[in-house]
């Protein structure tokens, strides 16, 4: 390199300001701590931005105090239970805090995962190895499981059965009903059930499947055929919104049936991600042979995870969370989410050009879910692109499972970071988004593509 180019990457810029970055092999030489740092923070200006990012479930804003407990605590193994105990004294805090919320019978046992998938996984496991219990003891056959649950799930179902091989019976929706109730599953549960999974607040539309009733049918085949299905509520989001804003609704472990919930500590739990968590009912709920058992602490201590080493510091962000706000906090919270989407979908429908979906009034997720009303020359795709391409929100647009598969919804999740005068800014947005889309008719198809493609949750 010749030296005038050494001052002026020393003394003025950085070399990657002349070159490429570092793309397909690992560098020979690295470059100053302050280059590498301001490479990345370049590059990720290109990333979308969080706070207008009303796609994902997942928390993007947390205080100060917690954001400081996370950076202090990145270090911190927190599998390590023997040199970090006070850190799995900790997990267990929050996890019979869960256990108490979710209203569980008695002590109990669960675990902290990376996510609502790593719990559902664990979940459906012990699901899979207590019917397989349950089939030996009887003399039974073992080799055809199945597993129930709606279209309304999350793609972590689907890919459980297809990791662990079971056989996943999936009850299609229908354009005019996108959850599921106990008349849908009856025809699908039989002796070779490992259990039916129900959904507290769908990644689609935020809204519950009928839990009580599915239990009433378990219970009654339970009564009357002899088959003891269990029923595994996935409440990745809606585990920490309905014991705050539906208290007295029936979808945990007031309902005899449910034997596991899984939350995402990282959506409504308010962490930033990853964080999920696994309640059993009763330590009975857990299938013993996938508990693998260490004595580090000196007595025995249980592991039943499918990742080991991580931080510590989102555990430990739960807990400040659990006793930062309490249940008075989350309720405060949650209410006031509610109250904006409830302010959001009522400008956006009195604007003219958009219908919420899903039942008026059901019990639902702080979200707006909602779809072209009438005719247009242009589609919810179109709206998604155009919000992005004037305003910069990522509100996605994405057509349901099977077989509402012709209905295409647009979705604006309202977090913390959603005040009441963005709420207004946004149905403000939209309302001029469509005017613009009026005036110039629809996306090309190539735009249209990208925009599809861009959709996630
Ligand atoms: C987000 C979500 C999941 C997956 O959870 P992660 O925490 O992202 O792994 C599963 N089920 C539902 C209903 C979800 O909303």
């Amino acid at each position: 390199m010749a030296r005038h180019e050494d001052t002026y990457d020393d003394r003025y810029g950085t070399e990657f300001l002349q070159r490429p970055a570092p793309d397909d092999r690992l560098p020979r030489q690295g470059m100053p701590a302050v280059d590498a740092m301001r490479l990345l923070g370049e590059e990720l200006v290109l990333d979308g931005i969080p706070m207008r990012n009303l796609a994902t479930f997942v928390t993007t804003w947390m205080e100060p105090e917690a954001q400081r407990v996370i950076a202090e605590n990145l270090h911190r193994n927190y599998i390590d239970h023997a040199e970090y105990p006070q850190t799995a004294l900790i997990e267990q805090r929050c996890i019979r805090m869960l256990a108490d919320l979710f209203h569980a019978p008695g002590p109990t046992t669960g675990t902290r995962t990376q996510g609502s998938s790593e719990a559902i996984m664990l979940g459906a496991l012990s699901l899979k190895w207590k019917w397989r219990q349950r089939r030996e003891a009887a003399r039974q056959s073992t080799d055809r499981p199945n597993l129930v649950f709606g279209g309304d799930v999350h793609v972590v179902w689907e890919k459980f059965c297809r990791y662990f091989d079971v056989e996943p019976r999936i009850i299609p929706l229908r354009p005019d009903r996108l959850t599921i109730g106990p008349d849908d599953v009856e025809p699908h549960v039989d002796e070779n059930t490992i259990g039916v999974a129900a959904v507290l607040g769908t990644t689609f539309t935020g809204h519950a499947d009928d839990i009580a009733g599915i239990n009433d049918l378990l219970v009654r085949l339970r009564d009357e055929r002899g088959l003891d299905v269990p029923l595994h509520v996935d409440g990745a989001s809606g585990g920490f919104v309905w014991p705050f804003l539906y208290p007295d609704t029936k979808w945990d472990f007031r309902l005899e049936q449910v034997r596991s919930i899984n939350v995402s500590g990282h959506k409504y739990g308010l962490v930033y991600p990853g964080i999920g968590w696994l309640v059993f009912r009763t330590t009975d709920d857990l299938a013993e042979d996938l508990v693998f058992y260490e004595n580090y602490l000196g007595k025995r201590d249980a592991t039943f995870t499918l990742n080991f080493s991580t931080n510590a510091s989102m555990v430990l962000a739960q807990y400040y969370n659990l006793v930062r706000y309490g249940h008075a906090g989350y309720q405060a919270i949650m209410r006031t989410m509610q109250a904006n989407a409830a302010e959001l979908a009522e400008r956006i429908v009195a604007a003219g050009d958009f219908e919420l979906v899903g039942e008026p009034g059901a019990e639902q997720l702080p979200l707006v879910a909602f779809r072209l009303a009438g005719e247009h020359a242009y589609d919810e795709f179109d709206v998604a692109g155009q919000l992005a391409g004037e305003h910069g929100w990522m509100l996605p647009a994405y057509s349901l499972p099977p077989n509402a598969q012709d209905v295409t919804v647009l979705r604006a999740l309202v977090k913390q970071t959603l005040s009441r005068s963005l709420a207004d800014t946004l149905a403000d947005d939209l309302a001029h988004a469509c005017t613009t889309l009026d005036a110039k008719g629809g996306l090309h198809e190539r735009e249209r593509r990208r925009v599809k493609s861009g959709t996630g949750y």
